[in-house]
């Protein structure tokens, strides 16, 4: 069977931001607690149902803002011990919404060799545009060498990654917190990995609260390192980290919600009252993704 390939048909010229953190559903990012029963069988009968008419739902609100969107899910197959939701189906999903949709994929650090292939496929014959990490989540630490071949291959494929930094929510208040370590979220983990892997763009999901001075002083020295501003509401934004957005890191912070955790609308109503210069905000909300993601090319005949 011929696999769907996505194909970016989003007019840059003519949005008016990018969204650069979107789940397909609430389930891993997880800035809300969970609990492990929505893990269960049953609720995976109703993800399957609402699979794919989520997708539409969110390239619906995205058109209507004139927005483009960045969406995944995380594959932590291993720590979770069940499939994660279907990438071909996001890629699918995305393809009938190329519009305003862009689909990332994910790959499980932890199944080594079979990654690397997994990566290479979603790149190659699905389209995907990027890939999205969860080292809590998935297990992993993105600076033991055991990954640098993952890295690698991600590097040569050309395509950037956004990684997860900073509190977790998920098995918030649980014994062992549901056995996360939050440590595998410092972005200090993933200087490393920006010094190694030169040509690999890495994104910084989120403030990286309890580590935001780190996360700085990453995207403030290494080029190929970049922060999305998802997760929180910019009312909460620590304070360096806006002051930094309005100066040296003016090209590195990109727009990004956490929806449906976020709405853009709430977000960016919120990032309307940061002392922000005016000539900084449509780099934050646009032009610094447009040119990370290679959408200048514009729309494809
Ligand atoms: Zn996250
Ligand atoms: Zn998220």
């Amino acid at each position: 069977m011929a696999a769907t390939a996505y194909e970016v048909g989003i007019d840059a010229s003519a949005i008016e931001a990018v969204d650069m953190h979107v789940h397909v559903e609430i389930d891993n990012c997880g800035h809300v607690s969970l609990p492990p029963a929505l893990n269960d069988a049953s609720s995976k009968y109703f993800k399957a149902e609402e699979r794919t008419p989520s997708l539409d739902r969110i390239a619906e609100t995205y058109r209507g803002l004139n927005m483009a969107a960045v969406v995944f899910t995380v594959d932590a197959r291993t720590k979770l011990k069940r499939e994660p939701n279907s990438i071909e189906d996001i890629v699918e999903g995305a393809a009938r919404n190329n519009d305003v949709l862009i689909p990332f994929g994910s790959v499980d650090p932890l199944t080594g060799a079979d990654a690397i292939d997994r990566a290479k496929r979603l790149a190659g014959d699905y389209g995907v545009r990027g890939f999205k990490f969860h080292p809590s989540l998935q297990g992993f630490d993105p600076s033991d060498e055991q990954f640098y071949p993952l890295w690698e291959a991600l590097q040569e494929i050309g395509l950037p990654a956004i990684f997860h930094t900073g509190q977790n929510g998920m098995g918030a208040g649980l014994p062992g917190g549901y056995g996360i370590k939050l440590a595998y979220s410092n972005p200090l983990l993933l200087d490393a990995v920006a010094a190694d892997f030169p040509e690999f763009q890495i994104i910084m999901a989120h403030p990286s609260v309890p580590w935001q001075d780190e996360a700085n002083s990453i995207a403030t020295h290494k080029a190929n390192v970049f922060i999305d501003l998802s997760g929180w509401s910019p009312k909460y934004f620590p304070e360096s980290l806006v002051k930094m957005s309005n100066s040296v890191l003016q090209d590195k912070v990109l727009f990004g919600t956490d929806y449906p955790l976020i709405t853009p609308q709430k977000w960016l109503s919120a990032f309307a009252d940061l002392p922000l210069k005016d000539e900084v905000r449509p780099k934050i909300l646009k032009a610094n993704a447009v040119k990370l993601l290679g959408l200048e090319a514009g729309r494809k005949a």
